[in-house]
């Protein structure tokens, strides 16, 4: 089972949130140590992911960093995605096509790299 796998939420559910970011900042932590540890080694940032603060100024401040990592990763692995900033997490449809697009994306970026497990 991958670290990031509770990727499905419903929109407000703020412990879900919480459980999601976890995971999902323990997964880009997976990615970054991968790199670390290949041959030819790749660097993806090692950008905090796991914090997060219910804000308008922060949730933007996050999506810009997390899309900047994504598009390194898109880089070097070739997975394709759309832009993970553009949304605004606040209205519930953009929620669901974010997180939908964002899951996909991970599922890629695992089979790119090898994560099996
Ligand atoms: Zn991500």
């Amino acid at each position: 089972m991958p670290l990031f796998f509770h990727t499905d939420l419903l929109f407000g559910d703020q412990e879900a949130w919480g459980t999601y970011l976890q995971e999902h900042g323990y997964e880009h932590r997976q990615f970054v140590q991968l790199g670390q540890l290949g041959t030819p080694g790749f660097a993806i940032p090692d950008y905090d992911l796991f914090s997060w603060e219910d804000s308008t100024g922060y949730a933007r401040n996050w999506l810009t960093t997390h899309e900047s990592v994504h598009e390194v990763i898109r880089g070097i692995t070739g997975v394709s995605g759309i832009n993970l900033a553009d949304v605004n997490l606040a209205n519930e449809s953009e929620f669901y096509t974010w997180l939908d697009a964002h899951k996909q994306e991970h599922i890629s970026i695992r089979q790119a790299l090898g994560i099996t497990t």
